[in-house]
């Protein structure tokens, strides 16, 4: 494709994505498709000659738009919100259509300082102290796995030297909360620990983990000739944005020498306002965080902020150095693929840099404080109406329902929950995500896409109502 070419279609890209999300709301939020619905209607085989684009828009609109899940879209209170900001997406565009890569600073110089850049803007938006430096990994999973390696390296005294974990004496141990991400275990297994070295947590009743649990745990493995190594610890968990008490976690760890990785994939972005930094308290004696841009902050997937205090520790783990990647100033610079797993790197700080630019602190800060009372106002109606319950507290933007009619319990309120919400999704009219919370299921209702007001909840409360 020409420049010129690419100028012509690249204007009915931009004007078809603009009427995508000015008319979005006329679209059921749940995707029609059912398995395999979407591939049959494709060729199984590539074509042998060149297509216009003018064929590829058209079987946009035909094929892949109707197998679309509308996470833009008002009605959108599934999983968490993947916002994708306009401004941020002119961001993503910029970094694809400059197609530069970071492998080194030299292969790029500004993408590795705005990316410094940006990340310090952020550390500074969630009220971090100066020790944190920051990097963008692809995702939380990725990020967390990063952390337990660093954790597994410092434990064992750089084990991978050696003879890597296989050459311990004794097994190390990952603590975590009951209600941690799954990506925290999987991360865990990765890293080498071994299912029997890892220590799910019991919570309290908030859901939160419990520090008396993870003392007495960490205290019997000792005992048991076991190594404790790390906690993850999670501000704002996935099922009902629990807030596991970081300032006693920490100083745990501190006590014991524990490594402790702080996941605040969805939360992370709340800590922007003053009145939400009480969930971290005590942050500064975490290792290392974890935050995602790429949720309800409004950065494109993917986009996650990876911060650590001790930024040599994290260099000496990720490092290699093939000759034909060093250069004369290796001494002064960030040579990024030392930060993380893989080499290459996209420029994605453009797209966090156009978001804060474009919207600024205080226009994030109002979005966010809008979700929140959003959701306050939402539990205070669910709480007030007899038979219907709120069965987390509502920290965040996340509200965990239940309708409870007379009569109906356990197994059969199970099935009574999940048909009225996969109902209620099948509508089209508006999207929710069933989850498991004390053995039972029940409602999350994520709020918080960009274009979700107070109207769009009030009608998502009366179709509630409706269904139920
Ligand atoms: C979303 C989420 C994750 C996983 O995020 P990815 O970036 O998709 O890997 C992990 N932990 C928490 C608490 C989350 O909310």
């Amino acid at each position: 494709m020409t420049p010129e070419e690419f100028r012509h279609h690249g204007h009915q890209l931009i004007d078809r994505i603009a009427d995508y999300r000015a008319k979005i709301a006329t679209r059921p939020v749940q995707s029609t498709a059912f398995p395999g619905s979407i591939r049959a209607q494709l060729p199984a085989t590539p074509p042998a000659d060149p297509e216009s684009f003018d064929e590829i828009f058209g079987d946009l609109d035909r094929v892949i738009l109707p197998g679309l899940t509308h996470w833009q879209h008002p009605n959108f209170f599934g999983y968490f919100p993947g916002n994708s900001e306009l401004s941020a997406v002119l961001g993503d565009y910029l970094s694809t259509g400059l197609g530069v890569l970071g492998l080194s600073w030299q292969s790029s110089p500004a993408l590795t300082e705005l990316e410094e850049v940006v990340t310090d803007w952020m550390r500074q938006m969630v009220g971090l102290s100066p020790a944190w430096r920051g990097v963008i990994q692809d995702t939380a999973s990725s990020s967390t796995l990063v952390a337990l390696l660093c954790a597994r390296e410092r434990t064992s005294g750089f084990s991978l030297t050696r003879g890597g974990l296989q050459g311990e004496d004794a097994p190390l141990v990952v603590y975590y909360s009951a209600q941690a991400h799954s990506s925290v275990e999987k991360a865990a297994l990765l890293a080498g620990f071994g299912r029997a070295n890892l220590r799910p947590i019991a919570t309290d009743a908030a859901h939160a983990l419990d520090p008396e649990a993870l003392a007495t745990a960490i205290a019997a493995d000792r005992a048991n000739g076991l190594r404790p190594c790390a906690i993850v610890a999670t501000t704002g968990t996935t099922t009902s944005t629990a807030i596991d008490p970081i300032a006693a976690i920490a100083r745990l760890a501190t006590a014991q020498g524990l490594w402790l990785h702080v996941d605040a994939a969805m939360a992370g972005s709340a800590m922007i306002l003053p009145e939400c930094r009480w969930m971290w308290d005590g942050i500064e004696g975490a290792d290392s965080i974890v935050l995602n841009a790429h949720k309800w902050l409004g950065v494109p997937f993917d986009c996650s902020l990876y911060y650590v205090r001790d930024a040599e520790h994290l260099i000496r783990v990720m490092s290699t150095n093939p000759s034909y990647l060093r250069s004369a100033v290796d001494d002064r610079v960030r040579n990024l693929r030392d930060w993380g797993i893989p080499l290459g790197r996209r420029f994605r700080a453009l797209k966090l840099w156009c978001l804060i630019r474009e919207q600024g602190v205080a226009g994030l800060a109002a979005r966010l404080r809008r979700d929140l009372a959003n959701a306050q106002w939402l539990a205070t109606q669910v709480a007030a109406e007899p038979y219907w319950r709120v069965l987390a507290p509502v920290h965040l933007q996340t509200v965990c329902v239940r309708h409870e009619p007379p009569g109906l319990q356990g197994e059969n309120l199970d099935h009574y929950t999940q048909a009225w919400a996969e109902g209620l999704n099948r509508s089209g009219a508006a999207y929710v995500t069933p989850a498991v919370l004390d053995g039972r299921w029940m409602i999350r209702i994520s709020i918080g896409a960009l274009l979700t007001e107070r109207e769009h909840v009030e009608a998502l409360w009366a179709r509630l109502r409706g269904r139920a």
